[in-house]
């Protein structure tokens, strides 16, 4: 995941990726002078990492740490409302993302499919999932949610919950659906 820390109320703001950014915001906060607040967090990979790191180049003070500018905050608090919203009414949308970051594409192998996982459930080892993460998904959020919170179920809630989780898959690589 990608976490968004904040040194002190309106202090530097640290970009940065770990699979636990809790664990790591503790870590940092050994060492901070001021108290650290994460902030947000997002899905998201290396590849996410680096490209908000270009797009904010500008506001960069050293490291990871960024200058909280009005346009990194506004993206920040777009985050917070999005996917951070759906997952504060289904926690089980994290789990979700926990097994899809999870998931590895394994090089030794000659092919990885994200879509034979998403959609049947299939491994790059051969092995079957009790159900595809696709399925899994649309029992969460989207109009065959079972929930009874109508903002669950919601094409736009499924969009974000899908991008998020999706995301987190390694990419395909010499695999048939390409
Ligand atoms: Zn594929």
């Amino acid at each position: 995941m990608v976490y968004f820390i904040q040194c002190g109320n309106d202090g530097p703001i640290k970009i940065g990726k770990s699979i636990d950014p809790v664990r790591r915001l503790q870590i940092l906060a050994l060492s901070a002078p001021s108290k650290l607040r994460l902030l947000a967090t997002i899905p998201g990979s290396r590849d996410e990492e680096s490209r908000l790191h270009r797009q904010f180049a500008e506001d960069r003070l050293y490291g990871e740490w960024f200058h909280p500018s009005p346009a990194l905050l506004a993206l920040i608090a777009s985050f917070q409302d999005s996917w951070n919203s759906l997952c504060r009414f289904e926690p089980r949308l994290l789990d979700l993302l926990k097994t899809a970051e999870a998931i590895k594409d394994d090089r030794a192998k000659p092919a990885f499919c994200a879509n034979a996982i998403w959609y049947h459930g299939i491994m790059q080892d051969g092995t079957v999932l009790p159900h595809s993460l696709k399925w899994e998904l649309t029992q969460l959020v989207g109009w065959e949610a079972n929930t009874n919170l109508l903002n669950l179920r919601t094409s736009g809630a499924y969009g974000i919950a899908y991008n998020a989780i999706y995301d987190a898959l390694p990419a395909c690589r010499n695999c048939s659906c390409l």
